[in-house]
């Protein structure tokens, strides 16, 4: 393997870095040899190397990534100590939110054609959506490091604390929001574009990517979803990231977007087929894993946030407007950079 895991939380130990509260932040190496290991090395290895290639890219102190020995769901990018930060609780509670989905169920109905991607490549669908919400919130974080610090803030803990506001701060959330829905979009594209002889026949459509869409627009809610805990009430300038029904809808014409830009078979993406198909993605995973109690132990978490979306559209795309003109106004965010708009 190419990183070396065990040395990285070694040096890490050596650095004694404390959280607010002058804990010793304890990183989690316990995985080794246990049937959970994959869970961790295999996004170890490749996102560590997604740092490293940034860090070439936009030139920021090279930044390690730890997992953090705390089951709850978390995590945080510091850049002031160049970490980022991914609570093990993480991983396992989305893991096993994905594992306990009935398979059959989520695929019945009009979501039947998505079973088509449960047969190409090594993962199975539900493997993909997992693999997309855990890059999800990799990414976010690889948003933060790469954005300059706005007024010197440094540290972005992704758990959505209400006791928290400032205006920029939501800005950035919502900077890496865009930065995370891009690689997202550029993963779907790559993928595409590597397909070859009769995969290429048979993937290589504009149905097939309209899928890959819903899935990663799924994969976005259900993170927003399990980092928010309970969001009855809609807000606009409260807590320490916007609303989730607000990141929703600009993530989803983000997503279409950055896809679209980057796709070479000029396919005609149904923006409104995607949305609608994630939303039914998400309902369903999130309901029929519900019952287990994994991740939402507070009721049915979905039909809340849509009704809370429906019934505040008009609130929710002025705020989305609103933060798209202080990021259009503001120097130094991840998509900016991205775009090569600065050096
Ligand atoms: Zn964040």
């Amino acid at each position: 393997m190419g990183y070396d895991y065990l040395k990285q939380v070694e040096y890490l130990n050596s650095l004694g870095l404390v959280d607010k509260n002058g804990q010793k932040i304890q990183y989690y190496d316990a995985f080794y040899g246990m049937k959970i290991e994959f869970l961790f090395e295999e996004p170890f290895q490749s996102y560590q190397e997604y740092i490293n290639r940034a860090e070439k890219k936009y030139g920021f102190t090279p930044t390690l990534l730890a997992f953090i020995h705390n089951g709850n769901i978390n995590a945080f990018a510091w850049k002031s100590n160049s970490l980022i930060g991914i609570n093990a609780g993480t991983i396992i509670q989305m893991s096993e939110l994905f594992s306990g989905v009935d398979y059959k169920t989520l695929m019945k109905g009009e979501l039947e054609s998505f079973h088509i991607l449960d047969k190409v490549g090594q993962e199975g669908f539900l493997e993909k959506m997992y693999k997309y919400c855990q890059m999800f919130t990799f990414f976010h974080e690889l948003g933060h490091i790469i954005q300059d610090d706005l007024r010197g803030i440094s540290h972005f803990s992704e758990m959505v604390n209400c006791g928290s506001y400032s205006q920029e701060v939501h800005l950035m959330e919502y900077d890496a929001d865009q930065y995370a829905a891009i690689q997202i979009a550029n993963h779907i594209n790559q993928w595409m574009e590597s397909l070859e002889g009769k995969l290429k026949q048979a993937y290589y459509k504009k149905e097939v990517a309209e899928m890959l869409l819903s899935t990663g627009v799924g994969a976005i809610f259900i993170n927003y979803l399990i980092f928010q805990g309970r969001h009855d009430a809609f807000y606009t300038n409260s807590c320490s990231h916007p609303h989730p029904s607000i990141r929703a809808t600009y993530i989803m014409n983000t997503i279409v977007d950055a896809f679209k830009s980057g796709n070479k078979g000029g396919f005609d993406i149904d923006a409104n087929s995607v949305f609608r198909n994630g939303f039914i993605l998400t309902e369903r995973v999130i309901n029929d894993a519900h019952p287990r109690g994994v991740v939402f132990k507070n009721g049915d978490e979905f039909s809340r946030f849509f009704e809370i979306w429906e019934a505040n559209q008009k609130e929710i795309l002025e705020y989305v407007n609103v933060l798209k003109a202080m990021a259009l106004e503001t120097d130094g965010l991840a998509v900016e950079k991205y775009n090569g708009r600065i050096k």
